[in-house]
C-alpha cells in the first residue's frame, strides 16, 4: 500500500519506467496521469474482490440503480481522496515538478448524462459505498457522452464527445460475463395441457457486455461496482457467411447498427423523443441488467425465486428503465415457468420507481405499435398487466369506473410508463417535499389514492466529498478548523458552525477563502474568454441546462435592465457584479439556443461598453460539466434558482452552491423551499409567485403577459430591444423570444416576476455592501448544508425503500 508522498513518487517513476515504458524525463502529463490512474486503480483492486466476495458469502440484500444515465464526471481526484491519498499524491506530484490539477485533468470528464438525474446517479453511488452499503449502479457505456458545447459567433455548436478516445483508466471489460439481448422476432403460442407457454423467434440477437467501473467509498474498504453495458454484435453469426460477397457488407451494416445502441446519449433531458433506437436502449439496459443480477442470484443463493424480493431491489432512475416490470415478468414466466400471480408478486415487490419531473412534455408514452414490433412478448406482457389492472379498477373501484381510460396503462395506442412504473412497484418516491405533494394532489392524484402507502418523498442530495471537501479545499480546511473535522463523515455536524456566525474571524476567515476562491476562477475566465473580471465584484451563477422553466431568461432579462439604467445614468452607485452562466441547450431546442445567443450578445456589449466601467460584467462559460462546475461553485456569492415554481421537481445545483456559502436567490420551488426551511427566509432572498398561483393561473387564466409589457416601461424597453436590432445587425435575430413571451403569453411567467426579482435582485446589492452581514448569512447556510448531503437522501432510501443494511467489508 501507498501511504507516503516517497512511496507515492517511486511507484508513479517506476511504473513509467517498467511497465510504461518512458523514462520519467521524457514523460507527458498524460504519461504521469495513466502511470497515476493504473497505480490508483490497482491500489483499489483488491478490496473491490474482497466487497464483491463478501456480498457473494453474505446472503444479504443487494439494491440496483438502474439509470440510463451516471454523470461521474472525472474520478481520480474523487478515488484518491476516498482512499485517503489526495493530499499524498499532490505532494508528491509537485516534487516531480508536476501542477497537480494539470496531471488530473488529463482524465476526460466521464459525461454519462445531461443534467441533473444522471448526477444524482453518480452522488448515490458515491454515498452507497461510502456508507458501506451494497449498492450497485447499472448502466449503459455509450460510446458518446453529452455533446461537447463550443459558441462560434454566440451560437451554441455542438462537437461529438469521444470520451473513450484514450482508454478509460477505471473500468474493466468482463467479456466473460456478456449477455445476449434479444429484438424482433415474432412470439408463438403454444397450449401444453392447458398451460400456454411462449416461444420467440425469428429475433435479433445483440451481445450486451459489461464494463465494470470501482465504486470506492470513503475511507472504508468497501467498492461497489458500476457497471455499465456496451452493445456489440456476437461474432458467432456465421449465418451471414455465404457465398455471396454483399452477405459480408450485410454483416458489416448489421454490425453497425447493432453497435449503434451504446452509441450516444440522447443530448435532451426534459423533451421526451419518441425514436426507436432510444427504446433499443431502454431496453437494452434493462435486459442485459437484469439477466446478469438473476444470474448470480441464481448460482450463489441457491433459493427459490419467491425470495428474490427479500435479497434485491432495484430501483429505477425516471421511468427510463421502466422495462424491467415487464421484462421481469418475461423471464419469471417464460424461462422460470411461474405462474402469472407468483411472477407479478414477485416483480412488484422488487421495484421501486422514482419520478422526477411533472413536465407533461417529459412523460414517456411509446407508440404501441413500435413496442409491439421490437419487443413482441414484452407487449404481450405490458398488454397483460394493462387488462388484469383494468379489470382490478372495474371489479374492486367501482368509484373510478368513469376514470379507468386516464388510469389504464395502455390508452390511445400508447404505453405510459409512468403508470406502468406505479403500477409495477412497491415505491414511488418524488425528490423534494414540494414535488411529492404535487405527485400527490395533482400529477397522479388517483394512483395516490389507489395506492397511498406506495408514495413517499426522498428529497435529493448531494456528495458533500466531492462537492465540498474536494472542490473547495481551503473552505472544508477552514471548517474543521473551527469545529474539527468530524463533519466529514458525519455531514450534519457542520450545523456546529452556527456558533461562529457572529465571530468576526471566523468571517473574516470564510471571506477571504471565497475571495481566494474567485480569484482562482476570475483567472479560469480570463484564460478561457479573455475577460478580466472584478474579483471584488459579486460572483452571481446561474448554472444549469438551458430551458425555458429555468429561467434563464428571466435573469439576462434583469441584467439587460440593470445595463439600460446604468447607461442613463452612469454614475448610479451599484455593487459591481459578474454574472456567471453556464448551459447547454439541447440540439434541437431552438429557444434555448436562442437565449445562449442572447446571453452571449448582452454580454459582449456590456463587456465593451466603457460607460459601464466595470461595474457589471457578463460571462458565459463554455461546456458547463462536472468538472467546471467544481471550479465555479466555490468562486459563486449568489446562487440563481429561479425556475417558475412548481416546475423544478428538486433541483440539486442548488444544493451544491449553498454547501459552498452562496445565498440562494430563488424561487419556493424544488428543494428550495427546504433550503429557505433551514436557513430562515432571512438568509436567503426568495422572489415570485408560489407554486400554488402559478397552477391556479394554469387552470383558471388571469394572467395576460401583454399587460405587464404595456404597463411596464422597464420591460417594454427589454423587450423591444429584443426586436429593434438594438443587439447587432440582424433585427429579427430574437423575434422569436419577443413572440414567445407576447403570443404564447409568457408559459414561464417571466414578465409576472420581473418586478418581484428586481426587487430580491436590489436586496443582494445592499446586502452585500454589509460584508459582515453577508458572512452571517454565507456561514449559516454552510452550517445547515448538512442535511442535503446525499447520505442523508440514502440513508432515507436504504431505511424506508429498499430495507438495506450496511455491510463492513
Ligand atoms: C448538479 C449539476 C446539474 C444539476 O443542476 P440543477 O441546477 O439542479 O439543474 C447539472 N449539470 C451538472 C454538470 C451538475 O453538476
Amino acid at each position: 500500500m501507498i501511504m507516503t508522498a516517497e512511496s507515492m513518487k517511486e511507484a508513479i517513476v517506476d511504473r513509467l519506467e517498467t511497465t510504461l515504458g518512458i523514462p520519467f524525463d521524457q514523460a507527458t502529463e498524460r504519461d504521469i496521469y495513466v502511470a497515476l490512474s493504473t497505480l490508483v486503480k490497482e491500489q483499489v483492486s483488491k478490496n473491490w474482490t474482497r466487497t464483491t466476495q463478501t456480498y457473494k458469502k453474505q446472503q444479504e440484500r443487494q439494491v440496483y440503480y438502474f439509470s440510463m444515465e451516471f454523470l461521474l464526471g472525472r474520478l481520480i481526484e474523487n478515488n484518491l481522496l476516498n482512499l485517503g491519498l489526495l493530499d499524498v499524491c499532490n505532494e508528491a506530484l509537485q516534487e516531480l515538478d508536476f501542477v497537480p490539477e494539470e496531471i488530473y485533468s488529463q482524465e476526460h470528464d466521464a459525461g454519462l448524462g445531461n443534467g441533473g438525474l444522471g448526477r444524482l446517479a453518480a452522488c448515490f453511488l458515491d454515498s452507497l459505498a461510502s456508507l458501506e452499503l451494497p449498492g450497485h449502479g447499472c448502466g449503459i457505456r455509450y460510446k458518446y457522452g453529452l455533446f461537447r458545447q463550443r459558441f462560434v459567433n454566440g451560437h451554441q455548436v455542438e462537437l461529438p464527445d469521444y470520451w473513450l478516445k484514450e482508454d478509460y483508466a477505471w473500468e474493466t471489460r468482463r467479456g466473460e460475463q456478456a449477455v445476449e439481448v434479444r429484438f424482433g422476432g415474432t412470439v408463438e403460442m403454444n397450449d401444453n395441457d392447458g398451460k400456454l407457454t411462449f416461444h420467440h423467434k425469428d429475433y435479433e440477437t445483440v451481445l450486451a457486455v459489461p464494463y465494470d467501473v470501482p465504486i470506492v467509498g470513503y475511507q472504508n474498504k468497501t467498492v461497489n461496482t458500476l457497471r455499465l453495458w456496451s452493445a456489440e454484435s456476437s461474432s458467432d453469426d456465421f449465418n451471414f457467411f455465404g457465398s455471396d460477397r454483399t452477405d459480408y457488407y450485410n454483416y458489416l451494416e448489421y454490425k453497425r447498427s447493432i453497435e449503434q445502441i451504446s452509441e450516444f446519449l440522447y443530448p435532451d433531458d426534459s423533451h421526451f423523443e419518441g425514436k426507436v433506437l432510444r427504446l433499443k436502449q431502454q431496453y437494452f439496459l434493462v435486459a442485459a441488467g437484469l439477466k446478469s443480477i438473476l444470474r448470480s442470484y441464481k448460482k450463489k443463493l441457491g433459493l427459490p425465486l419467491s425470495s428474490l424480493p427479500e435479497k434485491i431491489k432495484i430501483q429505477i432512475n425516471d421511468t427510463h428503465p421502466s422495462l424491467v416490470v415487464p421484462e421481469l415478468m418475461r423471464i419469471l414466466l417464460d424461462e422460470e415457468g411461474l405462474t402469472w400471480e407468483e411472477a407479478w408478486e414477485i416483480t412488484r415487490k422488487t421495484v421501486a420507481y422514482t419520478n422526477h419531473t411533472t413536465l407533461s412534455e417529459a412523460l414517456e408514452t411509446w407508440p404501441t405499435e413500435m413496442v409491439r414490433d421490437l419487443l413482441p412478448r414484452i407487449f404481450m406482457i405490458i398488454d397483460e398487466i394493462n387488462e388484469r389492472f383494468c379489470k382490478g379498477l372495474w371489479f374492486d373501484h367501482p368509484e373510478l369506473r368513469d376514470q379507468i381510460p386516464e388510469l389504464a396503462i395502455i390508452a390511445y395506442d400508447t404505453i405510459r410508463m409512468a403508470h406502468l412504473a406505479i403500477v409495477g412497484s412497491f415505491s414511488v418516491n418524488g425528490v423534494a417535499k414540494i414535488h411529492t405533494d404535487i405527485l400527490k394532489k395533482k400529477e397522479m392524484k388517483m394512483f395516490y389514492s389507489l395506492y397511498p402507502q406506495k408514495f413517499n418523498n426522498k428529497t435529493n442530495g448531494i456528495t458533500h466529498r466531492r462537492w465540498l471537501l474536494h472542490a473547495n479545499p481551503e473552505l472544508s480546511a477552514a471548517i474543521s478548523e473551527a469545529i474539527g473535522d468530524k463533519w466529514i463523515e458525519h455531514p450534519k455536524n457542520l450545523i456546529g458552525l452556527l456558533r461562529y456566525v457572529d465571530d468576526k474571524s471566523f468571517q473574516e476567515k470564510i471571506d477571504s477563502v471565497k475571495r481566494y476562491n474567485k480569484q482562482q476562477f476570475a483567472k479560469i475566465i480570463r484564460d478561457q474568454t479573455g475577460i478580466i473580471v472584478d474579483d471584488h465584484s459579486i460572483f452571481d451563477v446561474h448554472i444549469k441546462r438551458l430551458h425555458g422553466y429555468k429561467r434563464q431568461l428571466l435573469n439576462i432579462f434583469h441584467i439587460i435592465y440593470l445595463y439600460n439604467t446604468l447607461r442613463e445614468n452612469p454614475s448610479l452607485d451599484i455593487t459591481p457584479r459578474t454574472f456567471i452562466f453556464g448551459a447547454k441547450a439541447a440540439p434541437g431546442y431552438h429557444f434555448a439556443k436562442q437565449v445562449i445567443k442572447l446571453i452571449i450578445s448582452v454580454a459582449d456589449m456590456i463587456n465593451s461598453d466603457p460607460l459601464i466601467k466595470n461595474k457589471i460584467k457578463v460571462v458565459f462559460m463554455e461546456n458547463y460539466s462536472v468538472s467546471l462546475a467544481e471550479k465555479i461553485i466555490p468562486a459563486a456569492d449568489v446562487s440563481e434558482q429561479i425556475s417558475t415554481a412548481s416546475k423544478e421537481a428538486s433541483g440539486t445545483g442548488n444544493m451544491k452552491l449553498m454547501m459552498n456559502g452562496a445565498l440562494t436567490l430563488g424561487t419556493l420551488d424544488g428543494a428550495n423551499i427546504e433550503i429557505k426551511d433551514m436557513v430562515g427566509k432571512e438568509n436567503s432572498f426568495i422572489f415570485g409567485l408560489s407554486a400554488d398561483e402559478v397552477l391556479h393561473y394554469y387552470n383558471h387564466g388571469g394572467y395576460v403577459a401583454r399587460d405587464i409589457y404595456n404597463t411596464d416601461d422597464r420591460i417594454r424597453t427589454v423587450m423591444d430591444q429584443l426586436i429593434n436590432g438594438f443587439f447587432g445587425s440582424d433585427e429579427m435575430e430574437f423575434k422569436d423570444i419577443y413572440y414567445n413571451i407576447l403570443s404564447n403569453n409568457d408559459e414561464y411567467f417571466v414578465l409576472k416576476d420581473f418586478d418581484s426579482y428586481e426587487e430580491a435582485q436590489e436586496l443582494v446589492d445592499q446586502t452585500y455592501r454589509n460584508r459582515s452581514k453577508w458572512m452571517q448569512m454565507s456561514i449559516t447556510n454552510i452550517a445547515h448544508s448538512g442535511k442535503f448531503s446525499s447520505d442523508r437522501t440514502i440513508s432515507e432510501y436504504a431505511a424506508e425503500i429498499w430495507g438495506l443494511r450496511s455491510t463492513t467489508v
